[in-house]
């Protein structure tokens, strides 16, 4: 395991000691360093210089520079740098997977999935590099013609949270660069190492095409980094990926000052299963919605909504199912479940467990903290399920652990949608059913609330060619596919006279 991850930071240029700040190819920082320790094994992977004030107002400077020259490289132009982005990371993929899988804890395959997903969002921002439309209209004046079209934003600050430590960003990057813009990333400051990788592979990128400093920088570092960006009026878009305690305050800052910003915050996510549910699908989905990545996912399932006829039977395969888990080392792929984050992430799972407890909630499977050989970083926790009711504070309230709460309905599907709905956040949403009528529902304006809805999947994960996002309190930004591009992009929109008169809209008359 040494030797391969020693070969697997030096491929991607990571060192003990990293310069946390770049604007391109140079990496520099005199700031405090943070350690980032592995939650597999507790061992110190690498150091990280934080970004100052100054380094700061060096990468912004550069950022600028560079936007001039990137916002009139034709946009396909700007795609083939992503496509040749997009290669390297195909080359690197083991690698970088693997740093993703020791930095963040999630297992092996789901590290390598997340490149994949880096890679995947390469590639249709290849093809979006020639398909940035715009609406054409009829004038109401004669000899006018009227169009829209899409113009590069500037910069743009990525924020982004640990458990998609590399794959978040690229949803960002890859849009905003063949948008014309150039961007500035924080990484969360508990996977800070991710962001070094990712930027010495973006840097060869545009080094081989002579291609000016500043179009992608990081900035690394804790919030008070990231205020750095949302105050900064020369950042017209913020993207914030993270906990809905964060967004509030992001969404506020950049509010202030008339800037945009795109939150992809918490969720609270459900699984229906109804009387018609394909009871083998339903489970396998719901097990790995609750446990993969340890329940770290945004999309996690949180809360299984089970019709009564079922609710026995669902609940006692469920438990049978989690005795099957096996909790270790994520690198080994014969393990299911890996580590939380960090000590604190197993703080608050206890703590929730404990309240769930005292709110009247009654565990079903246990749960607890594992300890000894294999365990030694204090970030295992096995699993636990807990039969609830959905207005429990706990219940509300989105705990980023595999915790996975059972929660009954009687009645038809509306019942079940309304619990489902009931809650501050809005982020993914399934329903388990072979009832086309009960599939329709869920799926209605009177449905699912949340920006996520699918039938007869988990809640977990999603495709890029999708938009990516969530209403309510997670915080309704779009990322990644379908028309998510055109919040990277200021529309304007023209008219244009080819007549020797001056006529005025809505037939107003100025003669002199
Ligand atoms: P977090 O909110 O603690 O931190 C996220 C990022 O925000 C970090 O980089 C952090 O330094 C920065 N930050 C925190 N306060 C800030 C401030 N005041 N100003 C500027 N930056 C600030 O979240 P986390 O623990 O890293 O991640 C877990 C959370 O992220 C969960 O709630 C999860 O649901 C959410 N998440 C959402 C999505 C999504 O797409 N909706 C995806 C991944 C994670």
């Amino acid at each position: 395991m040494k030797t391969t991850l020693t070969k697997t930071l030096k491929d991607l240029g990571v060192r003990e000691v990293n310069l946390g700040t770049s604007t391109g190819q140079e990496f520099f920082g005199s700031g405090n360093e943070i350690s980032s320790y592995s939650p597999v094994d507790g061992k110190l992977i690498g150091k990280v210089t934080s970004t100052t004030k100054e380094d700061y107002e060096k990468v912004i400077d550069s950022a600028q520079t560079a936007f001039k020259t990137w916002k009139t490289t034709p946009a396909p132009l700007r795609g083939e740098i992503v496509r040749q982005f997009g290669d390297k990371l195909r080359e690197l993929k083991q690698p970088l997977g693997e740093l993703v899988s020791y930095e963040m804890g999630k297992s092996l395959q789901e590290g390598l999935g997340e490149v994949q997903e880096m890679i995947d969002i390469c590639d249709f921002a290849v093809g979006l590099s020639r398909q940035l439309h715009g609406l054409t209209m009829h004038s109401e004046r004669f000899g006018h013609r009227m169009y829209e079209q899409y113009h590069p934003l500037g910069i743009v600050g990525i924020i982004s949270a640990f458990n998609f430590p590399v794959a978040v960003w690229s949803w960002n990057t890859a849009l905003a660069w063949i948008c014309g813009d150039v961007c500035v990333w924080k990484a969360s400051e508990k996977a800070p190492l991710c962001s070094i990788a990712c930027q010495n592979i973006i840097a060869e990128v545009l080094k081989n095409n002579n291609l000016p400093e500043g179009i992608s920088c990081i900035v690394n570092g804790d919030y008070k980094v990231g205020e750095y960006m949302t105050t900064d009026k020369r950042i017209p878009l913020v993207s914030a990926t993270g906990s809905t305690r964060m967004g509030k305050i992001v969404s506020k800052t950049v509010g202030e000052r008339l800037g945009k910003s795109l939150l992809e915050l918490g969720g609270n996510n459900a699984m229906i299963i109804t009387p018609d549910a394909d009871l083998k699908i339903a489970i396998i989905g719901a097990v790995f919605g609750a446990v993969g990545t340890a329940g770290q996912r945004c999309t996690s399932t949180r809360r299984l909504i089970i019709h009564e006829s079922m609710y026995d039977k669902v609940k006692n395969t469920l438990v049978d199912a989690y005795k099957q888990l096996k909790i270790g080392n994520p690198l080994d792929e014969n393990n299911h479940v890996g580590p939380l984050i960090d000590t604190d992430a197993v703080k608050m799972y206890e703590d929730a467990l404990a309240k769930a407890v005292a709110e009247g909630g009654n565990k079903v499977v246990e749960g607890g903290v594992l300890s000894g050989e294999g365990y030694e970083s204090g970030c295992y926790v096995k699993p636990a399920i807990v039969e609830a009711e959905n207005n429990f504070e706990i219940v509300q309230h989105e705990t980023f652990a595999p915790i996975l709460y059972l929660l009954k309905y009687s009645g038809g599907v509306e019942n079940a949608i309304e619990i489902q709905n009931n809650v501050a956040q809005g982020l993914s949403s399934a329903i388990m059913t072979n009832n086309l009528r009960e599939a329709e529902a869920f799926l209605s304006h009177a449905g699912s609330d949340c920006g996520i809805a699918n039938v007869n999947i988990g809640t977990s994960g999603a495709e890029i060619g999708g938009a990516f996002g969530g209403e309510k309190e997670t915080g309704g930004g779009r990322e990644s596919g379908s028309d998510a591009w055109k919040v990277y992009m200021r529309r304007q929109t023209n008219t244009i006279n080819y007549t020797t008169d001056l006529p005025l809209a809505q037939g107003i008359k100025f003669d002199l």
